[in-house]
């Protein structure tokens, strides 16, 4: 979200609070007019603008049947009630400003025509996604496209019985995850692939985590069948406890049974597809300039940056000026998914472009427009804002925040991933959280499995502002350095009325997280050399415990600290190294401080948010 456009607006928008606040009357007409907004308003923003709580306007909204958090954005429509409710004019800014990419007009319903549903196919490692994906694409072209060159472009589209659906290319959750933790909404409906020969697996579970934190509807489909020991009531008992309960079952989750190799039952999940499409009723309007989401992107390097975009809305020409991340070029050549050039592509169309000018990435918008001169204001806008936004570090809502907002009110459900050492204690913790009810606030477990914390449960809690528990597992350094990268909360526990009491705290807004210094591991100076550029090196023996590179450190000489900083360079001979443990030599540095010698203490330490157990 437009997080540099936010920061600048503050300052403005505080100026204009008070003018707002409490009695407005009429007779205050050049305040009103000079009352306006950008598209893409955020709750919070509109609050401050027209100085109410964001609480309040959330509270009218939802009173007017609209769910929405404090960060939405909120579209014309309802911005107009909202300034109704509180008797004010408030005019949209046809700001030269505006540098979103996202598609914000209102289609007027006669324009809308259906549109293929978008398919991504998800399942366990070995399940058979990609052998469905490669037997659903040779065996659905149409009759007039065969002979054309399938090329993988990321995403491809079928017909079947004269209707087309599209399929994101690249199986697995973590594409979707990423995508998702980005903005992109590629995905209508979500295929859950299980083999029968094997069952529920981890990743399966993790497929139908992602699904269902994106409120994306599932098809699943037991694959295999073919094969002797392929055990269908199995896959569906167990999906039925992860509350997927066939409709064979009496539930309401449509499952399919096929084999990818034979093609067997292909067409049965094809029909299915359609069905949910069809229920869903898919529309867009072709008859605008296109917007939709960045599929993949590489450098070529005889045809320079190449990309494959799908349309989601309006259609896209040859010709058209677009932006898409912070890329900007004019379309010079369109392919589909066969290989051959189309001068336009309609909405669920994947296509393959060049002209671009530089690489944007997988999930970024783009936007086709009639006016060059504002598609490069508005890139530029957009180069200099991810180049502020760079700096920032980009996080999900951290604890902090989240606290905050609860306090605010602005905040119905805390969502919760929790990681244990057997499935019994997720389960158990699982069902204990879930009564946790704090002044309305509700907790809202989106994952809860046995074993360590890993990369993917990162990534859902970074898409899903999640915080991640933890109990008796520890992560290892790697997970803890992707959390806080991607300002993921993690907190560990050995003792669930423990962490039921600080989940309390937090959802009453009154936990702020308390952070104690640890020392990590000692070593003793037993040489230094001095290195023109780079300063004094320490020859140390790690005598307990691990000296890690940018980790504090403290010079103790004759027991007394001499200097505390920032250990610099990390060594082991010739080797640049991350860790060094103890009974090993290294060479290392302490930035900006030379005065090391032989026989120094050099204790390092981290800051390490202080578990509660
Ligand atoms: P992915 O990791 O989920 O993409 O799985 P793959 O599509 O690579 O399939 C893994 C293995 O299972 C391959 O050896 C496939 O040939 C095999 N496989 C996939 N579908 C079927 C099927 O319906 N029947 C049988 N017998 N084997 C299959």
């Amino acid at each position: 979200m437009a997080k540099g456009n936010r920061n600048n607006n503050n300052n403005r928008n505080r100026n204009r609070r008070g003018d707002f606040s409490g009695n407005y009357t009429k007779r205050n007409t050049e305040t009103v007019k000079d009352c306006t907004y950008k598209e893409g308003i955020t709750v919070k923003e509109l609050a401050e603008k027209i100085g109410k709580s964001p609480a309040e306007i959330i509270k009218f909204l939802f009173m007017m049947g609209q769910m929405v958090t404090i960060n939405a954005s909120l579209d014309d429509e309802t911005i107009q009630l909202i300034a109704m409710q509180y008797g004010i004019e408030i005019t949209k800014e046809e700001s030269e400003e505006e540098n979103s990419l996202e598609d914000t007009e209102e289609d007027d319903p006669k324009d809308l025509e259906p549109r293929a549903p978008i398919v991504t196919i998800m399942g366990h490692v070995d399940h058979g996604k990609t052998t469905l994906l490669d037997n659903i694409r040779k065996t659905h072209v149409t009759a007039s496209e065969f002979g054309g060159i399938t090329q993988h472009i990321g995403a491809y589209q079928v017909e079947v019985k004269g209707q087309k659906v599209t399929f994101l290319d690249t199986p697995g959750h973590e594409a979707f995850t990423a995508m998702r933790a980005r903005g992109a909404k590629m995905t209508d409906i979500v295929v859950i692939v299980v083999a029968a020969d094997d069952g529920v697996m981890p990743q399966t579970k993790e497929a139908i985590d992602h699904s269902r934190a994106a409120g994306v509807p599932m098809i699943v489909a037991v694959n295999k069948i073919d094969k002797h020991n392929a055990n269908v009531d199995k896959v569906y008992s167990e999906m039925a406890d992860y509350d997927l309960m066939p409709e064979e079952w009496g539930g309401s989750t449509m499952f399919t049974k096929l084999s990818a190799k034979s093609g067997l039952g292909i067409s049965d999940l094809l029909e299915m597809i359609l069905l949910q499409a069809e229920m869903m009723e898919l529309k867009a309007n072709p008859n605008k300039k296109a917007t939709g989401t960045v599929v993949e992107a590489k450098l070529d390097k005889g045809r320079g940056p190449v990309a494959t975009l799908l349309v989601q809305n309006g259609t896209l020409h040859t010709g058209d000026m677009i932006v898409a991340g912070t890329a900007i070029g004019r379309i010079r050549k369109m392919t589909d998914d066969k290989g051959m050039e189309i001068k336009s592509a309609k909405p669920s169309t994947p296509v393959e472009i060049i002209g671009l000018d530089s690489v944007p990435e997988a999930g970024d918008h783009f936007k086709a427009f009639e006016n060059e001169k504002l598609a490069r204001k508005i890139a530029d806008e957009r180069n200099k804002q991810k180049i502020e936004s760079e700096r920032r570090t980009t996080a999900a809502m951290s604890l902090d925040d989240l606290t905050e907002q609860i306090k605010e009110g602005n905040v119905q459900e805390v969502n919760i991933i929790i990681k244990a050492d057997v499935n019994g204690s997720a389960e158990a913790v699982k069902s204990s959280m879930e009564k946790v009810n704090v002044d309305g606030v509700k907790v809202n477990v989106i994952r809860a499995t046995a074993g360590a914390i890993s990369e993917s449960d990162i990534m859902l809690a970074n898409a899903s502002n999640a915080i991640i528990y933890g109990f008796n597992v520890r992560p290892s350094a790697a997970i803890k350095k992707a959390a806080e990268e991607n300002g993921v909360s993690i907190r560990l526990h050995n003792i669930i009325y423990k962490a039921l009491e600080e989940l309390e705290a937090l959802m009453k807004g009154m936990l702020a997280p308390v952070y104690e210094e640890v020392v990590t591991g000692q070593a003793t100076v037993k040489q230094t050399y001095k290195v023109s550029k780079v300063g004094t090196i320490a020859g140390c023996m790690v005598d307990d415990g691990v000296i890690k590179r940018n980790s504090g450190v403290r010079l103790i000489r004759d027991g007394v600290v001499i200097y505390t900083g920032v250990v610099g360079s990390l060594q082991r001979f010739k080797d640049s190294v991350r860790e060094v443990n103890a009974g090993y030599e290294c060479g290392l540095t302490i930035e900006r401080f030379n005065d090391i010698k032989e026989g120094d203490i050099i204790e390092a330490y981290e800051n390490q948010e202080v578990k509660e157990d």
